[in-house]
């Protein structure tokens, strides 16, 4: 008997839950024939509700032992509930779920094929739509996907969940991965292993808001690329380069023209611009230094008050 965990982040859920779990329960009771030899256990994390969301998931738990939760001291954010669900995980199997619906829970049956029978170390999925949501959020979306494509090594598909299910191998690499700042979409494409695709058009929530705002998800894509990228330090340095250049082309230009314009505008115009520059240079490199700064700390990446056991 295999068992499979579903590992599910809410934060302000208490509406979403009901309806997740009578949707997961139809999907994996009568599961003998899309489960072969498997069971399950359902993993809530309360990433520091304010509203019902623990009693809601205590109440599971009392009428189904398959239930467990973690409650955290505070919000630490869904990439610190990802990864308690990890550390907490007893599965062969893992899966991550958001409890919004917008992950469709009849997908499970082809992940678990996937890992067990095609053989595949991960089966992931990604939104091949984004109808439904602001088309400014769509947009920007879309970009960070195609700039991160770009500038880091590490593969993150457009329109990439979280929502996937992978052998415990893969759960216990990316366990490994102590890092506070945590990107998860990078996370799983950083400790490779052969992974099947699974692709399917977006679902509304079902219940409740996002928890993202416009700015949030901005600094969850800059997040993104500076986990996974050191290109923007690179970038400086080729800026500087490049800024050299043309600053010594200037001098020459100046040099020549003097007599007509004299030195000022030129200077006062190139000392702003470079100061400028080195402000944003500075900026960049300060971006990193905090990020280094809490990676040095060590801090736990999150503190529960309660769990289920
Ligand atoms: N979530 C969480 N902690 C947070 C933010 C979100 O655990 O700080 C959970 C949330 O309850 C949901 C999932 O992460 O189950 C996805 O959040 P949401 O639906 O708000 O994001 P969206 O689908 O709009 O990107
Ligand atoms: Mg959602």
């Amino acid at each position: 008997m295999k068992l499979i965990t579903i590992i599910v982040p809410c934060l302000n859920e208490e509406e979403s839950i009901p309806i997740f779990y009578k949707e997961i329960h139809k999907v994996i009771s009568d599961s003998e024939q899309d489960f072969p030899d498997a069971s399950f256990e359902i993993l809530f994390i309360d990433d520091g509700s304010k509203d019902g969301t623990l009693k809601e998931i205590k109440n599971l738990r009392d009428k189904d032992n398959r239930v467990r939760y973690i409650s955290f001291s505070r919000n630490f954010g869904k990439e610190s509930a990802i990864y308690a669900g990890f550390e907490n995980a007893r599965g062969d199997y893992v899966v991550c779920m958001d409890v919004d619906m917008q992950d469709p829970p009849k997908l499970l049956k082809d992940m678990y094929r996937a890992v067990t029978v095609e053989n595949y170390d991960s089966c992931a999925t990604r939104r091949v739509t984004r109808k439904g949501e602001p088309p400014i959020r769509s947009f920007f979306a879309r970009q960070f996907y195609k700039i991160m494509r770009k500038i880091s090594d590490t593969e993150v598909m457009d329109g990439a969940r979280d929502y996937r299910m992978m052998k415990r191998e893969m759960a216990d690499s990316i366990l490994s991965m102590h890092e506070y700042s945590r990107f998860t979409k990078g996370i799983y494409g950083w400790v490779g292993y052969k992974t099947k695709w699974l692709e399917f058009e977006n679902v509304e929530r079902a219940a409740g808001e996002t928890k993202w705002s416009f700015w949030g998800l901005f600094r969850y894509a800059i997040e993104g690329v500076l986990a996974f990228s050191t290109v923007p330090l690179e970038l400086i340095l080729w800026i500087g380069v490049i800024m050299s250049g043309l600053s010594f082309i200037a001098l020459i230009v100046s040099c020549i023209f003097y007599s007509f314009w004299g030195f000022l505008p030129l200077i006062v115009s190139l000392i702003v611009f470079i100061g400028a520059m080195q402000t944003a240079f500075l900026g960049v490199i300060s971006i990193y230094l905090a990020k280094t700064y809490l990676e040095t700390k060590k801090r736990p990446i999150y503190i529960y008050k309660e769990k289920s056991e």
